[in-house]
């Protein structure tokens, strides 16, 4: 159950609604977002929830009966958009596409990546400086004096910034680089860096895990809001099946329930979700049929050249191709939904 509170409820009337609770055996939880304050309550038992409605300082009352709350969608009605400034929203009815390469590698390269970018209209620049690498004796990213000169370069071309945080420590100084933290597959359940990204004001950008469920990813982004940070948008990159003739599975039909599930912005990673570079492409149109709400991919100057994930990363040539489709593909499908 999820009960939205009035902003000024007063001290008074948020102790009776405890006491209300506690008389029906519910555990309520208070949570203090950017956006509102809610109380998650947690019980078995059943009972009128007008009892509560009507109490003085509460706003609304919603029943959600899934194992997380505040991210479905059985209680907010219109979804989520997530507002980075300069008039780049993420969610329904806006489809930003976030491209660069996997690792940032050098100055030359962020440079020519945002010439790429800006000649194409793209205003969210993707990119790691703290990599996780399945060999510790791999290129682990450029950390925060990469971070630093690509900020300062994007910046001055009017780009927004994706990059991956990996740990608690990393957030405080990462964050006033970035306009979007990413939280990868490897580290989808670590609760901890969830919890503190739920602490902070900028968005979140939460990968599925690579043997997630959909439920698991849901619930994982339910410890980011329910931390105070509600703006979050999860995303499909595929998991980890017996196949061995692609990289991962990329999970289409993920898109679609998420949608159904949460109000919050699905994005697709076409790149890690097959992991093969000529199939990036059609990946990419698939998901945005299934549903998504934006698209981010791998670039790269010279791919062969990349640090890492160059087997899955689009040439520069190769990606306008990709860019027109992904825009031409999104446009027919708000056409279909239309119909
Ligand atoms: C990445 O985006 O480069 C990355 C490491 O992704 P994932 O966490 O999905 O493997
Ligand atoms: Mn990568």
């Amino acid at each position: 159950m999820i009960i939205q509170l009035e902003k000024d409820i007063s001290h008074d009337q948020k102790k009776k609604l405890q006491e209300k609770l506690e008389t029906i055996n519910y555990k309520g939880n208070e949570v203090n977002t950017q956006f509102g304050d809610y109380i998650v309550a947690v019980g078995k038992k059943e009972f009128d929830i007008r009892s509560i409605g009507t109490m003085q300082g509460i706003r609304d009352i919603h029943r959600v009966s899934d194992p997380y709350k505040l991210v479905s969608k059985k209680w907010k009605v219109n979804d989520s958009i997530i507002d980075l400034g300069d008039g780049v929203k993420i969610g329904t009815g806006h489809f930003p596409i976030m491209a660069g390469p996997c690792s940032i590698e050098s100055e030359e390269q962020i440079e020519s990546t945002i010439q790429h970018l800006v000649d194409n209209g793209i205003k969210i620049m993707r990119g790691g400086v703290y990599k996780p690498r399945s060999s510790p004796y791999a290129f682990r990213g450029l950390g925060m004096d990469g971070l630093k000169k690509w900020y300062q370069q994007a910046k001055a071309a009017g780009l927004k910034i994706i990059t991956e945080v990996m740990m608690v420590e990393q957030i405080q100084e990462m964050a006033d680089y970035i306009d979007i933290f990413q939280v990868g597959a490897r580290n989808s359940q670590n609760f901890n860096l969830l919890d503190a990204l739920g602490e902070v004001d900028k968005p979140v950008l939460l990968k599925r895990g690579i043997s997630g469920t959909i439920d698991e990813l849901l619930q994982a982004s339910e410890y980011i809001f329910s931390n105070g940070n509600e703006k979050i948008m999860l995303c499909e990159r595929g998991i980890r099946s017996y196949e061995k003739a692609y990289r991962n599975c990329f999970d289409i039909n993920a898109i679609a329930i998420l949608k159904e599930k949460t109000h919050l912005p699905i994005i697709s990673d076409p790149s890690h979700g097959i992991g093969v570079r000529k199939f990036v492409e059609p990946v990419a149109l698939a998901s945005i049929m299934g549903g998504a709400d934006g698209i981010i991919m791998e670039v790269h100057q010279t791919p062969e050249k990349a640090f890492s994930d160059g087997q899955q990363t689009l040439s520069y040539q190769q990606a306008e191709k990709t860019y027109a489709k992904i825009r031409k593909t999104y446009a027919l499908r708000e056409e279909f939904k239309r119909m």
